[in-house]
């Protein structure tokens, strides 16, 4: 199976958004095989889903809190997402562990909060540049995936996102990307019950029409969760038909 994800990130109003759909479902009408996704902000989600949901477009949240409900200001719970209409919640987001102190503890939590509400968790990993310069990428996926032991199983999609390639317009090189997808399975066979839910790997880090074929054309590289691109409806289309 084929995934594309959209991450608008705090991007976009409600004008742009409903034009962003209108031109989006005229482009694109995703068969089986490939499953298409939008992570508006908030504000967004009753409209996006709206919009998109009946045309088979899923829709995700970019966070979620792990408690279902209570005092927690300037938070979005997961029943909460469910209701706005979401079937799956960004998790681990560079920029949520960067400028928000995201914690692989916090998000062990959101995971199986996710799965109680029955969204599916899209976790995102990756490694700055100075672990990578370092020598440090495959230990800091293996940490970041480590969550997955107290967890265990259950429906999850995971994002290799190397910090550096996001929004710089310096995409991840093939045998970067290869070697990080090959670690990242064999660390979910490690961590997970064979035969389990078999866990789509996406890429995440400057994806481009003009980069996302070769990409896509690499073991275990299942689709992409794409930031910039995915602002314009006519090059967010084409990633889906490559990927289709
Ligand atoms: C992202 O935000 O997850 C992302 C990959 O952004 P960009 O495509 O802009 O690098």
């Amino acid at each position: 199976m084929r995934c594309v994800v959209a991450n608008w990130k705090m991007n976009l109003a409600t004008q742009e958004a409903r034009a962003f759909c209108d031109d989006l479902v005229g482009r694109i009408a995703p068969g089986p095989g490939i499953e298409v996704g939008i992570a508006p902000p908030f504000t967004l989600l009753h409209l996006v889903s709206g919009l998109l949901r009946p045309k088979g477009i899923q829709v995700f949240g970019q966070n979620g809190h792990a408690e279902p409900k209570g005092a927690f200001t300037g938070e979005v719970s997961m029943p909460q997402l469910r209701d706005a209409g979401c079937s799956g919640v960004l998790l681990g987001h560079s920029e949520r562990r960067q400028f928000f102190g995201e914690t692989d503890a916090a998000l062990a939590k959101k995971v199986k909060a996710a799965w109680q509400w029955d969204l599916l968790p899209l976790l995102c990993i990756g490694e700055t540049l100075e672990q990578r310069d370092a020598g440090r990428t495959l230990e800091v996926l293996g940490q970041q995936l480590s969550i997955l032991g107290e967890t265990g199983p259950g429906p999850l999609w995971v994002a290799y996102e190397p910090v550096w390639a996001i929004g710089t317009g310096r995409r991840a090189e093939a045998a970067q990307v290869q070697e990080a997808h090959a670690f990242i399975r064999a660390e979910l066979n490690r961590l997970l019950p064979t035969g389990t839910y078999q866990v789509p790997i996406l890429y995440g880090g400057s994806v481009t029409p003009e980069s996302f074929p070769e990409l896509l054309g690499l073991p275990e590289v299942a689709g992409g969760l794409v930031g910039g691109a995915s602002l314009d409806p006519r090059k967010f289309a084409e990633l889906v038909k490559q990927a289709s």
